[in-house]
């Protein structure tokens, strides 16, 4: 099938080249000309393991090109995927503007009957604007269907998460989008749903906003771990093997952080009040969330004492292991309010730290975690890559001034830091 898939970031990126992947003939698009040009050369902007081979195999197939030209890939394609960013507002709600102006881009554009898909996470109804808009640009002159099909996929692991999803949301008006859909996920091995525009739509937020409260879920309960000497991480296992639990996300730490999550949360909790719920216990989920950073931060000043003229090695700077995306990571916080006290900030990480540094420019970035360590008062491990849980821990321990680890991840084991010498605080445990 012939798809434009509009917005070449996290998301676009790995829906255009797996789909070409799939055989499909893809036109990726995006507003950035810079962009656009290194893609074509099988340049990937991010960091997303396996992609950059999956864009270079099917550039040189010649199934996937990149444009900065819209109307050129709405004419060229018959399914259009809107993949553009959905950040949000100060007052939490979600900025539409570039979804809105992909809408009329698109509907400018229309030659012809087109399916326009929203992946881009949005808040309940925004399907319908979409259509309103297109119908008011082309002034009804023009057939076409609105679609949704909200992507779930992990950065990190989006290639794999993209191929081999849990599940296939497709919501949907007319039999036509539907059987232009299943077409084309024909061949996936999930469960495909197909539902109407707001119940697609609210399954994306309903889903990130209860994968957020089980981490909040999870940090609460660490903190009353820490009150009663219980270890977080067994509590977790022990509530895990209950299938109707399970053990994802159950992760006790310095907290949620990323593009998705908090600004996904904000959103519906924000459509909710505008149609009279309170959704309180999200508000809860916000809460917990944010408490965990500054309980990092006052683990560390019981530490170290007075943070100002201290030097602290930050291990890790994206939100997640396994991404380069710093976008609302604890990391940058963090970093920033340790500026903020005074504190000299060491920071290593394997994909981050040029993002990190864009966020956190007084940073001095280090080549590796024992090179952040060296001549430090404290680190603070603030994201679970695997190989910080690889480290030499004497090694390290030599390399600090003092050895004082807050293991904002529980990527270390607590009795084995005790053992080496370390003033050693986990979340939890
Ligand atoms: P992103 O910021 O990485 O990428 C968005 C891209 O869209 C940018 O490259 C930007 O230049 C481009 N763009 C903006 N307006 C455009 C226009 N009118 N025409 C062409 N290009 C345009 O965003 P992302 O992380 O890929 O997220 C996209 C959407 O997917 C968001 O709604 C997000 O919530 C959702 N989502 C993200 C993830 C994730 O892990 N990042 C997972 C699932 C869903």
């Amino acid at each position: 099938m012939k798809l434009s898939v509009i917005g070449a970031g996290y998301v676009g990126l790995v829906t255009a080249a797996c789909f070409a992947d799939r055989g499909h003939q893809v036109i990726g698009v995006d507003a950035l000309d810079d962009k656009v040009r290194g893609l074509n050369r099988g340049e990937v902007p991010i960091y997303e393991p396996g992609l950059e081979d999956l864009i270079r195999r099917n550039l040189q197939a010649g199934r996937l090109t990149f444009t900065a030209d819209t109307a050129q890939a709405v004419r060229d394609s018959e399914i259009v995927f809107i993949c553009v960013g959905t950040p949000s507002r100060s007052d939490g709600e979600a900025d539409l503007t570039a979804v809105a102006t992909a809408a009329e881009q698109v509907a400018e554009a229309l030659p012809g009957y087109r399916l326009i898909v929203e992946k881009s996470t949005v808040p309940v109804r925004t399907g319908e604007r979409v259509r309103q808009v297109i119908q008011l640009v082309t002034r009804g002159a023009v057939e076409f269907d609105v679609a949704c099909n909200p992507e779930f996929l992990r950065e990190g692991s989006a290639v794999e998460d993209f191929l081999h999803p849990d599940r296939i949301v497709l919501g949907v008006e007319t039999e036509r989008a539907e059987r232009l859909l299943r077409e084309l996920y024909r061949g996936f091995d999930c469960p495909l749903l197909v539902t109407d525009l707001s119940t697609a739509e609210l399954i994306k937020h309903a889903s990130n906003a209860f994968l957020a409260l089980k981490i909040s879920y999870i940090n609460a309960v660490a903190n009353l771990c820490d009150r009663v000497g219980a270890d977080v991480e067994v509590v977790a296992d022990g509530m895990g093997y209950d299938r109707r639990i399970g053990r994802a996300f159950l992760d006790a730490g310095v907290g949620y952080g990323g593009s998705c999550f908090p600004k996904d949360l904000a959103a519906f909790i924000k459509i909710a009040d505008e149609v009279g719920y309170d959704f309180g216990l999200l508000r809860e989920v916000q809460k917990v969330n944010a408490e965990q950073r500054d309980l990092v931060i006052r683990r560390l000043q019981q530490a170290v004492w007075v943070l100002s003229g201290r030097v602290v090695a930050l291990l890790g700077a994206s939100f997640k292991p396994n991404t380069d995306d710093v976008r609302d990571s604890p990391a940058v916080e963090i970093g920033r309010r340790l500026v903020r006290e005074g504190a000299t900030v060491r920071v290593y990480d394997p994909a981050a730290l040029r993002n990190f540094l864009q966020e956190v420019p007084e940073a001095r970035p280090c080549r590796d975690a024992y090179d952040a360590a060296s001549g430090a008062d404290a680190l603070v491990v603030l994201t679970a890559w695997d190989e910080f849980r690889a480290l030499d821990l004497a090694r390290l321990r030599s390399a600090l001034r003092r050895p004082v680890v807050i293991d904002g991840r529980n990527v270390f084991d607590p009795p084995t830091m005790r053992a080496q010498g370390f003033l050693y605080h986990g979340i939890g445990r």
